[in-house]
């Protein structure tokens, strides 16, 4: 059996920050989408199973997608 293992960074959440934020991307002032991530290890690219950095706290941008750290 032939395992293909990689990892994957994973995001949730869709809760949108209370302030407006300027993006120092693309300039745009929006509400930014907060999310959660983690890097899990996934076998055949898909299936997430051994979470191997501690969980995130990230914002994204609603315009160009950019994601900024916040911790
Ligand atoms: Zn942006």
């Amino acid at each position: 059996m032939f395992f293909i293992i990689g990892t994957k960074f994973i995001t949730w959440g869709s809760n949108k920050t209370n302030e407006m934020i300027r993006c120092s991307q693309c300039g745009t002032l929006a509400q930014f989408t907060e999310k959660t991530g983690m890097r899990f290890i996934t076998l055949f690219f898909v299936v997430p199973t051994i979470p191997i950095s501690g969980k995130k706290k990230m914002i994204e941008c609603p315009n160009c997608k950019t994601r900024f750290q916040t911790e």
